[in-house]
C-alpha cells in the first residue's frame, strides 16, 4: 500500500485549499477564453466536497471518492463539474471497498477516471481541454512506476508532465467546450481546466511527499 485512506482525505482537503488560493488565477484564465467562472466553479465544488468528507471519512476509499464526485456534479454549474464528477465517480468504482491504494491501484483509478472524462466530454488530446493535462500525466506516472521509481518520485514526473501538457494548451485552438466558440481567438491562452487538473495532481504529490 502506498496511499492510505487518510492521505486520500488529505489530498481532497489540500485540493480545496489550493483551488481557493488559485481562484483568481483560474478566473483570469477563463475570462480570456470562457466566461470567467472556472475559479468560482472549482472553489464552490470543493467547498461542497469538504462539507461531505466528515460523513464518509470512516468509509472505504470508493465511498469517499463517490461522495466527492456527487458533490462536484451537483454543485458546479459549469462543464467542469460533470467532468470532474465523472472522474471521481469512475475512480470510486475502481477504489471500491479498499482502505488503501497500491501504485497499480492508483494507475487503475486514474485511468478509469480519465476514461470517464473522455466518455462524458468526448474530447481528444489536442482539443485544448483538461484532457491535455490528464493524459500525459498518467502516461508519465505509468512509465515512472513501471521503471521502479517510488511514488513521490513517480508523482513528481506525473506533475511535471501535467504542467508541460497544461502549458502546451497555449498555442492550441479549442475544439471542445465554451472556448471552442472563439475559434482561432482561443489560440494563445492557457486552458483553465488543464490548469485546475495540474493543481489537483500537484496537491496529490504534495500530500504524498509530506507523509
Ligand atoms: P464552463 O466552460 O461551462 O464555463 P468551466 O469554466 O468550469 O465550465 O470549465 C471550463 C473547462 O472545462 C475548460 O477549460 C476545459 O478544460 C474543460 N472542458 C470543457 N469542455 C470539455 C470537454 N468536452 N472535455 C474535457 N474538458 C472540457
Ligand atoms: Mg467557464
Amino acid at each position: 500500500m502506498v496511499i492510505s485512506k487518510i492521505q486520500i482525505i488529505q489530498w481532497l482537503e489540500k485540493t480545496a485549499t489550493v483551488l481557493h488560493e488559485n481562484r483568481a488565477y483560474l478566473t483570469e484564465l477563463d475570462s480570456a477564453i470562457g466566461d470567467a467562472d472556472h475559479g468560482a466553479n472549482m472553489v464552490r465544488g470543493f467547498k461542497a466536497v469538504l462539507e461531505k468528507l466528515p460523513g464518509v471519512a470512516d468509509q472505504p476509499i470508493g465511498n469517499i471518492l463517490k461522495a466527492t464526485g456527487m458533490a462536484l456534479m451537483s454543485n458546479v454549474g459549469g462543464a467542469s463539474g460533470p467532468l470532474y464528477g465523472a472522474f471521481f465517480m469512475r475512480a470510486a468504482g475502481v477504489a471500491a471497498a479498499k482502505e488503501g491504494l497500491s501504485s497499480e491501484d492508483l494507475l487503475g483509478l486514474l485511468d478509469a477516471g480519465i476514461n470517464g472524462i473522455v466518455q462524458r466530454g468526448r474530447a481528444q488530446p489536442g482539443d485544448k481541454t483538461m484532457i491535455d493535462a490528464w493524459m500525459p500525466a498518467l502516461a508519465a506516472l505509468q512509465l515512472a512506476l513501471r521503471a521502479g521509481q517510488d511514488l513521490p518520485t513517480a508523482l513528481q514526473a506525473c506533475v511535471t508532465a501535467a504542467a508541460t501538457g497544461m502549458q502546451a494548451t497555449i498555442p492550441l485552438q479549442a475544439k471542445k467546450g465554451r472556448a471552442s466558440y472563439l475559434g482561432e481567438r482561443s489560440i494563445g491562452h492557457q486552458d483553465p481546466g488543464a490548469t485546475s487538473t495540474y493543481l489537483l495532481l500537484k496537491a496529490l504529490l504534495d500530500t504524498v511527499s509530506n507523509a
